[in-house]
């Protein structure tokens, strides 16, 4: 693994244990050369997903681009940093199990759209409303209205 700091190839792992949702391992590295620390994590991934956007552009699905928007819509939301790491987890699950090498990113908006509308209504909102600029007004207001009921219950 590459040292981030100086770009040193040879670093050593120095520790190596479970992280808490124990669907990875979380490395403790030392680089010999710039004595910089870092941490990776191994996870398993069954197969090379590719995102392929509307405009037909390819991308490699990036689990942290995921978990970055995710993580935006759930700040300062009520919700364990665990359950966040888990719901992750489980859309990429699901992604990796779909059959399919190729996923349209609406398919994944919509996973995550699901998956937040059962976890956060408030982070479901935040998300959808980004979301919808990469959409057609169309497909935002069926998403619209599947919300309505359950924003009519928490007010
Ligand atoms: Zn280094």
């Amino acid at each position: 693994m590459r040292c981030p700091f100086c770009g040193n190839v040879d670093t050593q792992v120095k520790d190596s244990r479970p992280a808490e949702d124990h669907v990875s391992i979380r490395r403790r590295r030392f680089c010999p050369a710039c004595g910089g620390r870092f941490t990776t994590y191994e996870r398993v991934q069954l197969r090379d997903l590719v995102v392929v956007k509307s405009s037909g552009k390819r991308e490699p699905f990036d689990r942290d681009k995921l978990e970055r928007s995710i993580r935006i819509a759930m700040q300062k939301r009520p919700v364990e940093p665990e359950r966040i790491e888990q719901m992750i987890s489980g859309i990429v699950r699901r992604l990796e199990s779909m059959g399919e090498t190729d996923i349209a990113s609406r398919v994944i908006g919509e996973i995550v759209m699901e998956t937040l509308a059962r976890i956060d209504t408030v982070a479901y909102v935040r998300f959808a409303s980004v979301y919808k600029n990469f959409q057609a007004a169309g497909d935002f207001d069926k998403f619209v209205s599947e919300l309505r009921p359950a924003t009519a219950s928490e007010e």
